[in-house]
C-alpha cells in the first residue's frame, strides 16, 4: 500500500498527515490545536458577506471543517464528512445513493447496526437487498440485478473477521457501473486504504480507532468522486445529523495517535492470537492474521497489519463463552470496541442481538475482543484466568 498522502503541504507519510491535515496554527493567535468554535451562527459583513464561508454549523462550523479535511487526506479522498455517528453517516449515504426501486448488496457479515438500519428502515421505503458473501466476488456479481445501485462491504467484517478483497470488488462494480463502498472502521485508513484500492466511498464510524479512546460517537464519509462528494455534502446539510464542534474536536485529537495505536493494537492482538489457537478451551480462533484465516492472502495484500480485533469460540457453548465474558478483570465487559483499552463481549446476545434469525446471525459460542494497547503480559494474564 503506499505510504504517502497529500495533506496541503505537499507529500508526507501517514503519521505526518494524520498530525498536520486541518490542523493549521490559529492565524490570529498561533495556537498549534484548532479552537473548539462552539458557535451556532456566523457574523455576516452585509447580506451574504461570509467570512470564510460560514454562515451557521449544520451547513459549516471551522472545528468540523478541519476534522473534515484530516479525514479526507487520510483517506486519500478530495472530500471528508462528519457526522454525528457512524449510522448518521450511513443513513446519510444510503439516502444519497439510493431512490425506491433501487437495489444493494450487502455483507453476510456485518455491524448490527447497519443491518437493521438497511433492512428496517430503508427498505420500507421500497429500496431491497441481497445478503452476499463479499469474501467471493463472483457471489457478489451473482447478487447484482438491473436495479442494483452498490455494494456495501465491511473488511474486516464484524464480528467474523471476514475479509473481503477490496480492488476485486471494485472491477466487479466498475463493470456493472454500480458503486463501492467500503466500511474501513475496523482497519482504519491506516491500516487500510479502500479508495486507492478502487472504492468510491470509505464509511466509518468514528467512534471506535479513529477517536480511540471510548469519549465521543461519530462517524465519517469520505469520498475521491466529486460530484458524489457535492451530493453527499447536499444531503449532510439537508438531513442535519452533523458531528458537533467538541466531538470534532476529540476526534481530531484521537487521530494524531492512529498509527503508533493500531501498531500496538496489532501487535497485542498478535500475541493474544498465539495463545488463543493454542488454549485447550478455545475451539477456533478467527483473525486475519493467522496463515490458515481464508481470507489471510488478501488481507495481507491489502492491509498494513491485521488490526486489533479477535473474536474467537470457546468449547462448552453460549454459557461458556458468556461465563468467560463475566470472567475478565483487564478487559471490559461492554459494546464498541477501538479504544485504548481493551473490551471483551459476547456478539450473540450485545452487538449482534439484532441480527438474531437473519442471514447475518453469529455463532452462539463466539467471544469477541478489542485488544487494547495496554501490556501485553496483563492481557494475556487476565485471558487466561477467564478461560480457567
Ligand atoms: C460501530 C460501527 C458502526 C456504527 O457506528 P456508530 O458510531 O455506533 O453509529 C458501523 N460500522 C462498524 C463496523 C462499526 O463497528
Amino acid at each position: 500500500m503506499s505510504d504517502r498522502h497529500s495533506d496541503g503541504h505537499g507529500t508526507h507519510g501517514f503519521e505526518t498527515v494524520a498530525i498536520h491535515a486541518g490542523n493549521t496554527p490559529d492565524p490570529m493567535t498561533g495556537a498549534v490545536v484548532p479552537a473548539i468554535y462552539q458557535v451556532s451562527t456566523y457574523k455576516q459583513d452585509g447580506v451574504g458577506g461570509l467570512r470564510g464561508g460560514y454562515e451557521y454549523s449544520r451547513s459549516g462550523n471551522p472545528t468540523r471543517t478541519a476534522l473534515e479535511e484530516n479525514l479526507a487526506a487520510l483517506e486519500g479522498g478530495r472530500r471528508g464528512l462528519a457526522f454525528a455517528s457512524g449510522l448518521a453517516a450511513e443513513d446519510c449515504l444510503l439516502r444519497t445513493l439510493l431512490a425506491p426501486g433501487d437495489h444493494l448488496v450487502i455483507p453476510d457479515d456485518a455491524y448490527g447496526g447497519t443491518f437493521r438500519l438497511i433492512s428496517k428502515v430503508v427498505a420500507r421505503w421500497g429500496v431491497d437487498y441481497t445478503v452476499a458473501d463479499t469474501s467471493d466476488p463472483v457471489a457478489v456479481r451473482d447478487a447484482l440485478t438491473d436495479r442494483t445501485k452498490a455494494i456495501w462491504v465491511e473488511t474486516p467484517s464484524n464480528p467474523l473477521l471476514g475479509i473481503s478483497d477490496i480492488a476485486a470488488l471494485a472491477g466487479v462494480a466498475r463493470a456493472a457501473g454500480v458503486r463501492l463502498v467500503v466500511d474501513n472502521t475496523f482497519a482504519s485508513p491506516y491500516l487500510q486504504q479502500p479508495l486507492a484500492l478502487g472504492a468510491d466511498v470509505v464509511v466509518h464510524s468514528t467512534t471506535k480507532y479513529m477517536g480511540g479512546h471510548s469519549d465521543v460517537v461519530g462517524g465519517a464519509l469520505v469520498t475521491d468522486d466529486q460530484e458524489l462528494a457535492d451530493e453527499l455534502a447536499y444531503h449532510q446539510n439537508a438531513m442535519g445529523a452533523v458531528a458537533g464542534p467538541f466531538d470534532s474536536w476529540l476526534v481530531l485529537r484521537g487521530i494524531k495517535t492512529l498509527a503508533v495505536r493500531m501498531d500496538r493494537h496489532s501487535a497485542n492482538a498478535e500475541r493474544i492470537v498465539e495463545m488463543l489457537s493454542r488454549h485447550p478451551k478455545v475451539t477456533k480462533v478467527l483473525y486475519p492474521g493467522l496463515a490458515e484465516h481464508p481470507g489471510h492472502e488478501v488481507a495481507a495484500k491489502q492491509m498494513r497489519s491485521f488490526g486489533g480485533m479477535v473474536s474467537f469460540q470457546v468449547a462448552g457453548g453460549e454459557q461458556e463463552a458468556v461465563a468467560v465474558c463475566d470472567r475478565t478483570k483487564v478487559f471490559t465487559l461492554g459494546e464498541s470496541l477501538g479504544g485504548v483499552e481493551s473490551l471483551i463481549e459476547h456478539p450473540g446476545r450485545m452487538t449482534h442481538a439484532s441480527v438474531a434469525g437473519s442471514q447475518l446471525e453469529v455463532p452462539s459460542d463466539l467471544v469477541r475482543l478489542s485488544v487494547g494497547i495496554e501490556n501485553a503480559e496483563d492481557l494475556l494474564a487476565d485471558l487466561q484466568q477467564a478461560l480457567g
